[in-house]
């Protein structure tokens, strides 16, 4: 189910907005979760943006797709 929500993340005394997170069903961790867009990644975590998409070319990030937008799993990140 689509939720739009507004994220406030704090990490490192940064404080980051992300109003295009969803918290969704990864189809690969078969829960509710958040998934963020590639572009997103990085600033919620310290993977740099290259690193997201060689994840998701090499299958290691969840990605899934709200709206025919491309989403990655945040949790998905530990397998980087
Ligand atoms: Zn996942």
């Amino acid at each position: 189910m689509k939720r739009p929500v507004m994220v406030t993340i704090e990490q490192s005394r940064r404080v980051r907005l992300l109003a295009t997170a969803e918290y969704a069903l990864c189809p690969d961790c078969g829960v509710e979760t958040w998934m963020v867009p590639p572009s997103a990644f990085p600033a919620v975590s310290e993977v740099t943006l290259a690193r997201v998409i060689e994840g998701i070319e090499q299958g290691v990030l969840h990605t899934g797709k709200i709206d025919g937008q491309l989403l990655v799993c945040l949790g998905s990140s530990s397998n980087l």
